[in-house]
């Protein structure tokens, strides 16, 4: 299987904005400026805040837009004050999940083992996590980006092997909806030094990346799943450097924060992915 198999998938990451008010004209504005059967060959996904999810949920399916959490508790219930879990996305309809997001990780303590917990959880629930792994800055100028990516890609893996899951992250999975994902697990490469700074990987850059990751991928599972897991990029994406990032054989989308805000800008994004 080629890389041309495997379907592009733009994925937006809102982050902590849009309030409530602002999600139907969003949409309406990101639809009017997609191309007419955008999504026959491109998957479209948002990541919303928690309390936004239903209205975006709404929003996105009868358009044939999938929508998914940037976050969930690794535990199926308890004393976890302010945290939400797998079954309590999957009542509202949620099937996927950002897991191990930098920011997360960064902010918030997340670390490769909680950030392997919460994939076999997501899964558990039949939700698909976006599981994401990337360097920062100094571990790039120390040269170590490779073995980080490495680290971070084996930790949930042999946590799903472990937890007898590698199996169904391997298989397609049943699109309850249309636009929903039909994937059992993605995943994102997300330079840290990239995310919302403005300064891009190169296509070089983030190709070499996404090779080794879908290496570590072989070497773990197989060719199967090596070949047929969607790897996509995330990094200060915008309408300007998509289409060079797409046409790379091992990237198959887009992880997008500030221009998936920007309506115009997204559909613009999700336009270059189908030619
Ligand atoms: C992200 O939040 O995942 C991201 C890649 O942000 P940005 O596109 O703004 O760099």
């Amino acid at each position: 299987m080629t890389s041309t198999a495997r379907k592009k998938l733009l994925a937006g990451n809102w982050k902590m904005n849009l309030r409530l008010g602002e999600i139907a004209p969003f949409f309406d504005a990101f639809a009017g400026a997609l191309k007419p059967g955008a999504t026959g060959h491109c998957d479209i996904l948002f990541a919303a805040p928690f309390t936004q999810l239903q209205a975006t949920v709404a929003a996105a399916r009868g358009r044939g837009f999938a929508a998914s959490a940037q976050n969930m508790h690794f535990e199926a219930s308890g004393a976890y004050t302010g945290e939400v879990s797998s079954a309590m996305l999957a009542d509202i309809g949620i099937r996927t999940t950002l897991v191990g997001h930098s920011e997360r990780r960064q902010y918030f303590g997340e670390t490769d083992d909680t950030v392997a917990k919460k994939t076999v959880t997501a899964m558990r629930e039949g939700i698909t996590p976006v599981v994401c792994v990337g360097e920062t800055l100094e571990e790039r100028k120390a040269g170590q980006t490779f073995s980080v990516v490495s680290r971070q890609t084996k930790a949930f893996l042999e946590a799903l092997k472990k937890a007898g899951l590698l199996s169904d992250a391997m298989k397609y999975r049943e699109a309850f909806y249309p636009g929903d994902l039909n994937d059992g697990l993605v995943i994102a490469y997300e330079p840290v030094w990239a995310i919302g700074t403005g300064l891009s990987a190169t296509v070089e850059q983030a190709q070499e990346v996404h090779a080794s990751i879908r290496q570590v991928c072989r070497e773990m599972t197989g060719p199967a799943f090596a070949e047929k897991v969607r790897i996509l990029y995330g990094g200060s994406a915008n309408p300007a450097n998509i289409a060079g990032l797409l046409a790379q054989p091992d990237i198959d989308g887009g992880l997008v924060g500030g221009a998936s805000l920007k309506p115009a800008d997204f559909a613009a994004m999700c336009n270059s992915a189908n030619g």
